[in-house]
């Protein structure tokens, strides 16, 4: 029967596996024999040295061998508890070994039986005896002399313990199943394997799941975080190949019309903006599409950036699109635009799911129709057109879109664009805008396939914001402090937590993002400080419920000062941009992650007045003072993102968006150096072979994977 098992085989088709088991490994998604072997071990316990009885020590870990002498069990005084005891022995002694409520042991382990234990050697509270707590157990065959155990005497894995599986469970399963599997293929071609001194794919497969040593099992886990960091790259590296041979508008600028266009704008821009918007205009020109990325910092000015190329893509008579993540944020880039460009006719848009207008420079903005806007866009009688996700709507054709832009939402931009493409001659551009600053070891990894512009400073005369994380014994000091703020002219933002998924209620609704918001808690705050602590003042509340142009309403008469404090929820977090907020006090502020606090927190000290934001938080754990104080201390995004990647690993810290990724991340960061040689790898072999037509295996894995992590 050897060798019947490949990888494509379904568990259900195995003798032996029972349909109990079936249903539990279909719950975590376990079908095939692939699916299986790929659940790889979290962690090894050395149990491999078997001891002597007389020789443990208490509360050392530890594998023994005898035979049982007695075994009996019975129920103790502590309810529903059924405690089952044996006594073992080997040549040098005898130890009680005791289990609780596993009855049916006594049928394993009947008297005289050789059997392996491994565990824990505890001291009895009683007697000051030793006795193995819970044991792995395992028989020992004594006629097969090659014999091997899976459980005990070895170098044992340990699986993520789910849904009423095992370690022991999946030991059971894994161990005959790898036994009868066929050679697994190589995919990685064998060079490659060579060069990076990477174990086989057919002897990692076996080595992950059951190593003789710590060392094979660590060389094996290596070689599957290469394969995983291998196959990125390749991905990363065939789309820029592939855009590489796309044809799109080249966009000319002028050098002393682009001069003017800049001193034309109401401040200097720093150093690093005008490095990243060089290097973007040098892309434009270029008749094959730009792939970057503009990272930059909370406030460190992107968006104008980002606003000239899109005007010198007008001057040069083809489109742009600008697509924020949110209504508010379009509506501010829209604002924005038109403050910072009051002679521009060209056309530009606002498109929304509940606004469609449109202004040809000073007073001439027209509300119009979807199907007009939609009309004037194909016609190519809008040049910029800023939206969100309306702006992706099938219906919706551009004239000559050469330009996309997206804001604080990298990886949609890649989907929008292939979207957008279908069936064009010309690709678009694409510039994503992103304040997550991510190592780089991390953004090699996820964003191989993109440049990168890096906005490293913020505009001149910016003050740090001071920030503080406030005791509740001190919260009438710190509403002091704000009314102080706000007689002399300032404004303050309140931000609420959400209720997380969980707990979602009636009160709690979605906004266009799937976030659950708890409109409740701010409108508790809201009438708490409207009516009780600041009666004297202007108070808005803005949250999700509200109507989009409500919301605009709201936005619009803050930035106008008309109002002193905005109660909010995390609608504000990305992107809103009001210089003379300078304070920003966010409740329950445990609730949030750093990344997220961290962008609150760049909502204020945006112009030029000293900035506060004010940390409140009734939790008084530790690890939540910890926290808010890398918060405190962080002098730039780079810094904190380091530090909330370690906190929270990359699966939080990069968030839905990145689904499949993060298991991928979390290999990179261990790893920068197996980043750079699974970059390199991939270069080498699609120059060589950009289609890898003498890797047939390799090219059909590798199209797979795509699929598999996410964004096509
Ligand atoms: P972000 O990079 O977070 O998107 P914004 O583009 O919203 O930041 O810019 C933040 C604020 O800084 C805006 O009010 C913008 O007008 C202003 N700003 C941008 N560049 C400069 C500069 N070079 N000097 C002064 N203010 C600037
Ligand atoms: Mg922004």
């Amino acid at each position: 029967m050897k060798d019947n098992i490949e990888l494509f085989t379904q568990l259900s088709e195995i003798r032996g596996i029972t349909p109990r088991f079936i249903t539990k490994l279909k719950k975590m998604n376990i079908e095939t024999v692939k699916d299986l072997l790929w659940h790889f071990p979290t962690r090894y316990e050395d149990f491999s040295k078997i001891y002597k009885i007389s020789e443990l020590i208490p509360n050392q870990e530890a594998t023994i061998q005898g035979i049982v002498e007695k075994i009996g069990g019975r129920r103790t005084w502590r309810r529903n508890l059924y405690l089952m005891e044996a006594e073992i022995n080997d040549d040098t002694g005898s130890i009680r070994a005791i289990w609780f409520n596993q009855p049916y042991i006594k049928n394993i382990l009947q008297p005289g039986r050789l059997a392996n234990f491994s565990g824990k050697i505890t001291v009895s509270k009683k007697d000051g005896d030793i006795y193995l707590s819970n044991p792995t157990y395992e028989l020992v065959s004594t006629h097969t002399a090659y014999h091997e155990t899976k459980h005990t005497a070895r170098i044992v894995p340990i699986y993520a313990e789910t849904r009423g599986l095992t370690s022991k469970g999946l030991r059971y399963l894994i161990k005959p199943i790898l036994d009868e599997l066929a050679e697994v293929q190589e995919i990685i071609p064998y060079e490659i394997l060579e060069k990076e001194k990477l174990l086989e794919l057919d002897i990692a497969l076996r080595k992950v799941h059951f190593p003789k040593t710590i060392e094979e099992a660590i060389a094996a886990k290596r070689r599957f975080a290469f394969e995983d960091l291998f196959f990125l790259q390749l991905v990363n590296v065939r789309e820029r190949l592939k855009l590489a041979k796309e044809k799109s508008a080249s966009i000319k600028s002028d050098l002393e019309k682009t001069k003017k266009l800049i001193e034309t704008l109401p401040f200097e821009l720093t150093l690093s903006q005008k490095r990243s918007f060089w290097e973007i205009l040098q892309d434009l020109e270029k008749s094959h599409p730009m792939n970057r990325l503009l990272q930059g910092d909370v406030g460190s000015g992107k968006t104008v950036v980002a606003a000239i190329a899109a005007l010198i893509t007008a001057q040069n008579g083809y489109q742009t699109s600008f697509m924020a993540p949110t209504e508010i944020l379009a509506q501010q880039h829209y604002r924005t635009f038109k403050k910072t460009f009051p002679e521009f006719e060209s056309g530009l848009a606002l498109l929304t799911s509940s606004e469609s207008k449109t202004w040809y420079g000073h007073e001439l903005e027209i509300n119009v129709g979807k199907t007009n806007l939609y009309r004037d866009i194909a016609q190519g009688k809008i040049k910029i057109i800023i939206g969100t996700h309306a702006l992706i709507q099938k219906s919706l054709v551009f004239n000559n879109l050469a330009l996309v832009v997206v804001d604080e939402q990298h990886r949609f931009g890649v989907k929008q664009r292939a979207e957008l493409v279908k069936n064009k001659k010309i690709t678009p551009h694409l510039l994503s805008m992103s304040a997550t600053p991510i190592p780089r070891t991390l953004s090699l990894t996820i964003f191989g396939d993109l440049d990168l512009s890096l906005i490293n400073e913020l505009p001149k005369n910016r003050k740090q914001i001071i920030t503080k994380a406030v005791d509740p014994e001190n919260r009438n000091k710190a509403y002091a402090f704000i009314r102080g703020q706000i007689k002399s002219g300032r404004q303050a933002f309140v931000i609420c937590p959400r209720i997380e998924p969980s707990q979602k209620s009636e009160e709690t609704v979605s906004n266009n993002f799937g976030l659950w918001i708890d409109v409740k808690a701010v409108k508790e705050e809201y009438e708490k400080l409207s009516k009780k602590i600041f009666p004297d003042l202007k108070v808005a509340m803005l949250h999700g419920k509200l109507k989009p142009k409500e919301k605009e309403k709201i936005m619009r008469e803050f930035s106008e000062n008309k109002f002193d404090i905005l109660v909010a929820t995390s609608v504000i977090e990305v992107g809103v941009d009001i210089p003379n907020a300078a304070i920003m006090m966010i409740e329950g502020s445990d609730r949030f992650g750093l990344a997220q606090l961290y962008q609150f927190r760049g909502r204020v000290g945006r112009g030029e007045h000293q900035s506060f934001c004010f940390l409140f938080t009734d939790s008084t754990a530790r690890t939540t003072k910890a926290r808010l104080k890398s918060i405190v201390e962080a002098k730039n995004g780079l810094e904190l993102a380091e530090k909330d990647l370690k906190l929270r690993g990359p699966g939080e810290f990069l968030g839905e968006a990145q689904a499949g990724m993060p298991d991928i991340a979390m290999k990179a960061i261990q790893n920068p150096d197996l980043v750079k040689s699974a970059r390199e790898s991939a270069i080498n072999i699609l120059k060589k072979d950009p289609l890898l037509k003498n890797y047939p295996e390799l090219h059909n894995r590798l199209n797979q994977f795509q699929k598999q992590v996410h964004w096509e």
